[in-house]
């Protein structure tokens, strides 16, 4: 077990550290965190490096140190990719949809933002493009570049591989983890609609499939 972290640590420049360095932003290893996340997700790919990588810089920037333990109410993780990615965000913060602790976004970017609700504080972080390069950069010597990018992606430094950007979200009541701030009923199809997902339509309470955003269509 890890100690958490101090505001000392967070200044060193991580780039002069081995990676077993970003250990100190969890009660565990990067290791031990993608051993989590490969069982979880069902198989070790270079998304799971850049998940499990990306939700420690996340929960760490934000002042997180134990996301599925002690801090496990301050934490909000919002994803912008539904891949593999999304996952090891999951492993690594215990966020998850369920819970109302992960928001998915479909943005189809390698992106995810971590929100502190206790303190208010969040940062974006997205995978750099360049990280590609980067990778062929660091290790030529690796043949397949599935490897290589699994391997560099351990490797690398922090800003080689992301983008950070501290950001403000706003989290309305409805959209908070607890009970339902609301429950009505859809004019048309009658179906409950929690959490003012309803649309009023020429005084007509619809949930949003019958006010024409269904996703399927009955047949
Ligand atoms: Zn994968
Ligand atoms: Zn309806």
């Amino acid at each position: 077990m890890i100690g958490r972290i101090s505001t000392d640590q967070i200044r060193v420049d991580p780039s002069h550290l081995p990676y077993q360095w970003f250990i100190l932003s969890s009660m565990e290893t990067m290791e031990e965190l993608l051993e989590r996340a490969e069982q979880s997700h069902g198989h070790m790919c270079a998304g799971q490096v850049l998940g499990v990588r990306m939700a420690m810089l996340g929960c760490r920037a934000v002042g997180v140190a134990d996301p599925r333990g002690a801090d496990r109410k301050s934490l909000i993780a919002f994803v912008e990719i539904d891949r593999c990615a999304a996952d090891a965000v999951n492993t690594v913060t215990g966020c998850r949809l369920g819970k109302r602790t992960l928001k998915y976004y479909d943005y189809g970017k390698l992106a995810a933002t971590f929100l502190n609700v206790k303190t208010g504080e969040a940062v974006r972080v997205v995978a750099l493009d360049s990280s590609r390069e980067a990778a062929d950069r660091a290790f030529p010597e690796i043949e397949s570049k599935y490897e290589r990018q699994l391997h560099a992606y351990k490797l690398l430094p922090e800003d080689e591989l992301f983008k950070v950007e501290t950001v403000r979200v706003t989290l309305p009541p409805q959209d908070r983890p607890g009970r339902p701030v609301s429950r009505v009923q859809c004019d048309e199809c009658g179906e409950g609609i929690n959490d003012h997902r309803e649309v009023i339509s020429e005084d007509r309470t619809l949930c949003r499939a019958c006010a024409g955003e269904a996703y399927y269509t009955r047949l």
